[in-house]
């Protein structure tokens, strides 16, 4: 335990200032005034490096790396790219994914009493499960480093590692046996998402999975090519307890995934590694609507929740942890009481959101 804890705020661009600030807020309210968390600020993203050229700073990089967690409100504006066309926007998130070495991106996807899924026939309680997407290698290892030649022939390679693939898989076989299992049978599962039928190095994920889960006789395991299981998350997400999947694979299931339980505004992430903690939610900046008060802070409150469990086990402090739980008991009474923003068909603007779940806490 410490008596303080330095979390290093970074706002970003678009809704990321706006739903930042909303759980930087609540994590202060459940706190209260003795909260043991500081929360000084750096600049990154797309609208710094069209002021300043530099989209993350150095000190802003140090700054993240020397505390004890980061929060993130989200990154990137379309249109602010580099000649290559990659956005510059999104070097905060990546860099830091890749330097820090944050191999894990833990993605809960939960319906919520008072959320309505586009599903039909889902009720809250009947999607519960986690992807875990590997975040350190795979596709996206190779941001920076393709080759683009003669403008005729662009290359990007897949890179994945036995020593990365076990430690992810050995991390969704104890998310899974924390859990209490798929909603609709209880059983621990953990599903392996690829595409070992085409792809050699998919192949590989796929044998070091298996190797690994000989470890974990106690959960079931299963594999999931991950076309199908684009279908089977619209089909039956009842299924499903712990989805672990590569880089790319487990980006873009997760943008589906969210949509079933209300959409990108539901969707929170931690993003961890052996040293460090990156809390933001899944979704990026959602230009369309910055600016005018009406982006749902919820992904963003529930990461902030995340990231104090992530500190209060690490530093085996009981306050965070029960600040935790707190926001989310709160959230989920939020939720079900209608406070809805419209993105979720609600009236409800981010600060009244947030003010009512800072009251509650309060309370
Ligand atoms: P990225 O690739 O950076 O993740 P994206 O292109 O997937 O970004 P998002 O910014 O995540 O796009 O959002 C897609 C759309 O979903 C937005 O345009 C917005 O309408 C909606 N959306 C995303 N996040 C929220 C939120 N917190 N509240 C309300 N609507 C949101």
């Amino acid at each position: 335990m410490k008596d303080v804890y330095q979390i290093a705020v970074v706002h970003g661009d678009g809704i990321g200032p706006e739903v930042c600030a909303a759980a930087v807020e609540v994590v202060k309210a459940a706190l209260g005034p003795d909260c043991p968390l500081r929360f000084p600020e750096y600049p990154a993203g797309a609208a710094h490096f069209l002021k300043t050229g530099q989209s993350f700073p150095q000190p802003t990089f140090e700054a993240c790396r020397a505390a004890d967690a980061i929060l993130h409100g989200a990154g990137g504006l379309p249109g602010v790219v580099y000649p290559d066309g990659t956005e510059a926007g999104l070097d905060f998130t990546l860099r830091l994914r890749f330097e820090l070495d944050l191999y894990a991106n833990i993605r809960p996807i939960k319906l919520f009493e008072g959320v309505t899924s586009p599903l039909a026939g889902v009720k809250a309680g009947d999607i519960d499960y986690v992807i875990l997407r590997e975040n350190s290698e795979g596709l996206y290892a190779a941001r920076g480093a393709g080759a683009l030649l003669r403008g005729q022939v662009a290359v990007d390679t897949l890179v994945q590692t036995r020593a990365g693939i076990e430690r992810i898989v050995r991390k969704a076989f104890e998310l899974a046996r924390q859990s209490n299992g798929a909603p609709r049978d209880g059983v621990r599962r953990v599903t392996c998402c690829d595409k070992a039928n085409v792809l050699r190095s998919y192949a590989f994920f796929r044998s070091v999975f298996d190797e690994v889960a000989k470890d974990y006789p106690d959960i079931e395991t299963e594999h999931a090519l991950v076309d199908a299981m684009a279908m089977h998350l619209v089909l039956k997400p009842g299924h499903f307890n712990v989805i672990v999947s590569e880089n790319m694979f487990g980006d873009i299931l997760s943008d589906l995934a969210a949509a079933t339980v209300g959409g990108m505004g539901m969707a929170p992430s931690a993003e961890v590694g052996d040293m460090n903690g990156f809390f933001q939610a899944a979704h990026g900046s959602a230009p369309d609507i910055a600016g005018k008060g009406i982006a749902n802070p919820y992904g963003t409150i529930l990461s902030a929740a995340a990231m104090l469990d992530w500190l209060g086990r690490g530093h085996d402090d009981e306050r965070l942890l029960r600040a935790a739980e707190q926001i989310r008991r709160v959230t989920e009474a939020c939720l079900a009481n209608g406070l809805l923003s419209a993105d979720l068909k609600g009236k409800s603007s981010t600060a009244e959101i947030t003010g009512n779940v800072c009251d509650r806490l309060a309370a």
